[in-house]
């Protein structure tokens, strides 16, 4: 990427890294929620049309949405609801991005997603949508529909790149390869929209050395955002049938105790070009979902590690480390 698309280099102001808050807070002048909503959409790696019908091993939507995301309520309803649910987490604020998260959220024809986006976009707090989607559902017709509704309304689209290693790609059934991601985000890009990237750490066959190294390819893209997690085993997965059934897949994971996982986290921070947005650093589901009882993220007392205790442990790392975002790039751009 040349530098013209870049943004110039944020000031943290709170955090040693580039939080999505403060990028939503420049960008609306206010804290904006995201609201997940369920858009009725399926996948091509679970319908056949990748050549697979099991989708990605890894994959159990119904772990990641809150409870009020049903794709039998309207969009209208799970906004309401959604809107009720933060409130009662005490977090309110005047605006909301909806966010199109379950299965591949640009999956459909032209006509049935400029319908669901508008059911979207009719609530009066809503001022945009994030659409996450698979790097192959991405295509010119699709994207001009969101750059026409981003004239009048934030519009980002938020890919699964996952790894940037083929072979990763292969073992977790993704259906698409490494160029494709990254053909994708180079087509969101060209149409002005903000792109983030979704990587998950600790996929089978990855070392640390491979995701520092993978740090180098995230930096060359035209990203906007990238958001990183902990590698999940969830039941009802072919991930977990494999951990269960098969011990030289067990021995090709990364198993990241929380300080190996936060000093991870600060080491991909501090290699990463300081203009993105840091959106996200771990991901939770409920426990009922968790087929290998993640003991790395427990808290001494066994309290289950949340995703909000994520970023203070990490800044606090930062601090300790007296780096920041970016402040080893020079490791990358010297190799
Ligand atoms: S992770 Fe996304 S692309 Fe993969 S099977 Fe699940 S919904 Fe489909």
């Amino acid at each position: 990427m040349g530098d013209s698309g870049r943004r110039p280099c944020p000031i943290f102001f709170c955090m040693r890294y580039y939080t999505q808050n403060q990028y939503f807070r420049e960008h609306f002048g206010t804290r904006v929620q995201k609201l997940s909503v369920d858009g009725g959409f399926t996948c091509p790696n679970c319908d056949g049309a990748t050549g697979s019908i099991v989708g990605c091993s890894f994959c159990n939507n119904a772990a990641f949405v809150p409870s009020y995301c049903q794709p039998s309520k309207t969009i209208a309803s799970q906004i309401e609801e959604g809107i009720a649910f933060h409130r009662h987490r005490c977090r309110t604020s005047p605006l909301y991005l909806v966010y199109f998260q379950t299965y591949s959220n640009t999956y459909a024809s032209v006509d049935t997603l400029r319908e669901r986006y508008l059911q979207a976009l009719q609530h009066p707090s809503v001022v945009g949508l994030i659409v996450a989607t698979r790097p192959d559902c991405i295509n010119e017709e699709n994207l001009a529909l969101l750059c026409e509704l981003s004239k009048s309304h934030y519009v980002a689209v938020e890919l699964g790149i996952e790894s940037c290693y083929d072979s990763t790609l292969i073992a977790i059934n993704r259906g698409h390869d490494v160029a494709c991601a990254f053909r994708a985000v180079r087509l969101v890009a060209s149409y002005g929209l903000p792109v983030g990237g979704h990587f998950i750490l600790g996929l089978p066959g990855e070392s640390r050395t491979d995701i520092l190294k993978g740090v180098g390819q995230i930096n060359q893209l035209p990203l906007t955002s990238v958001k990183f997690h902990q590698l999940q085993i969830l039941r009802g997965t072919t991930m977990e049938h494999q951990y269960l059934t098969d011990e030289q897949f067990r021995n090709s994971l990364l198993l990241l105790s929380l300080p190996t996982y936060i000093s991870l986290l600060c080491d991909i921070i501090e290699r990463l070009r300081p203009d993105l947005v840091v959106e996200r650093l771990a991901s939770e589901v409920p426990p009922r979902y968790q087929a290998v009882a993640e003991r790395a993220f427990r808290r001494a007392d066994g309290r289950w590690i949340r995703n909000e205790d994520i970023p203070p442990l990490v800044d606090a790392e930062l601090a300790r480390r007296g780096t920041h975002q970016g402040s080893k790039l020079h490791i990358l751009n010297s190799k």
